[in-house]
């Protein structure tokens, strides 16, 4: 007998007949004789229309106040969960099975106050645990917690994943399974590249670059609990039949396994690649080359909360003026664009420019440590399908490459064969 965490993503439980699908994968688990909880995201498209619900109320005319309350946006976009952790609990009552819905309040699932992007802070286990021992399924909502203003806090887009890794870790459970649309991690966005495969297992530290710079089939906190807890975390399917062989399998059921690298026996060189879409480019010109022109640039910009990533600085020919160039999300250059303005003064640049609907494609690989030569092989092969390099940032185990946007696809499908990452 074993404990297993069942996380099922918004595809998976997209319309009643999925969820009765799923239904069948938590029966076949339990008729196994294993004790199960499962956690849930909104039916696929919900947490959007949620989103865009309390995106789009209209303003009071003239008002230049900020548009919602955190609070408020997190007791709307919270609901699309608590539907169907109670559905998914009908489903398993209909096919006989003890399951009950727990929404993150009633647990609790304890969160830090960043409504909206809030953290995991605690989830006492043994009540969850004692129910297991009694034969029932927690049927939990996903994405959801209780702030210490005692109010629903949501964790970020995708945070259903960090829920059902939270929660594995909190029961200690011998796996985490999460059910997706795809039927484990592969080389690449395999929608983007047909040619993509399937991974038999992923370091951490190689799913968390991948997550961190693109790759939404796992949020990253959930890649960064699995690693310190060290659960054991599968990405699968949940549209294969729940009854096909081998679908039961406890040691090795199909799909990837995110594990420690040694326990990858044969470590590629570069093992993924992502990309992330909607980056913006933003340059400083004509800047002075002083000490603390960088904390005047990016404390302002921290201050509200803008998250910069790559940042390249020219060095000055005559060792007065300089160039800083930077990238945030393309949803934040407006408002990044206002905090330099208005520390134009304290910063003292001349010009600002912006660019927008940049795309970041980033080769990951831990073998790189050990190999030289791996980014001048990315920059040969976009350079022979004529794609023009914008910015660069590397890391011990990956390279991040800034091109323009109508690149995304074709940069993404040059590096995958460049690495030899294709189906044989
Ligand atoms: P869920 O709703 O189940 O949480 P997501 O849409 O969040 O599913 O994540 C699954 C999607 O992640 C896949 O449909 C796929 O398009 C995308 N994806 C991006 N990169 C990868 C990758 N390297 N391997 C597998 N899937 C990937
Ligand atoms: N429903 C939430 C979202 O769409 C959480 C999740 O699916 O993981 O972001
Ligand atoms: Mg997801």
């Amino acid at each position: 007998m074993a404990r297993i965490v069942m996380k099922f993503g918004g595809t998976s439980v997209a319309d009643l007949n999925r969820i009765h699908n799923v239904a069948r994968h938590v029966k076949r688990e339990v008729d196994a004789g294993h004790e199960v909880a499962v956690v849930v995201s909104a039916m696929s498209g919900k947490t959007n229309e949620l989103v865009g619900w309390v995106e789009n109320m209209p303003k009071v005319a003239g008002s230049n106040a900020p548009f919602y309350d955190a609070r408020e946006y997190d007791a709307v976009v919270a609901s699309g969960e608590q539907v169907t952790s109670g559905l998914l609990a009908i489903a398993l009552q209909s096919m006989g099975i003890n399951a009950r819905s727990w929404q993150g309040w009633q647990l609790p699932i304890k969160t830090d106050n960043a409504h909206g992007a809030a953290r995991i802070l605690d989830i006492d286990g043994a009540d969850i645990i004692r129910r297991m021992g009694e034969g029932q399924v927690a049927v939990v909502a996903g994405f959801q917690g209780l702030g210490p203003d005692n109010r629903m806090a949501t964790l970020g887009r995708g945070g259903s994943d960090t829920s059902a890794v939270a929660i594995a870790a909190a029961v200690k459970a011998d796996r985490c399974d999460i059910y997706t649309d795809v039927d484990g991690v592969y080389t690449t966005d395999p929608r983007i590249e047909p040619k993509a495969r399937r991974l038999k297992k992923i370091a951490f530290e190689e799913m968390l670059e991948m997550a961190s710079l693109g790759a939404k089939v796992l949020q990253v906190r959930s890649v960064e609990l699995a690693m310190v807890h060290k659960v054991r975390t599968f990405v699968r399917s949940s549209f294969e039949d729940p009854d096909a062989p081998g679908m039961g399998d406890l040691l090795n059921p199909p799909g990837t396994l995110i594990c420690d690298e040694d326990e990858i026996v044969e470590q590629e060189v570069v093992t993924g690649i992502a990309y992330a879409k909607d980056e913006a480019q933003i340059s400083l010109r004509r800047l002075a080359d002083r000490p603390g022109v960088s904390a005047a640039i990016f404390g302002p910009l921290a201050e509200a909360h803008i998250n910069v990533d790559m940042i390249v600085q020219n060095i000055s020919e005559d060792g007065s003026k300089t160039d800083m160039t930077f990238t945030v999300p393309s949803g934040d250059v407006n408002k990044a664009l206002k905090v330099l303005s208005d520390n134009k003064e304290k910063i003292g640049y001349d010009v600002v420019q912006s660019e927008s609907g940049l795309v970041k494609v980033s080769v990951i690989g831990i073998g790189m440590r050990s190999h030289a030569g791996v980014a001048a092989s990315a920059f040969r092969a976009l350079a022979e399908k004529g794609i023009n390099i914008k910015a660069i940032t590397t890391s011990e185990i990956k390279i991040s490459i800034l091109i323009d946007g109508p690149y995304a696809e074709l940069a993404v499908r040059t590096l995958h064969s460049a690495y030899g990452l294709d189906k044989s």
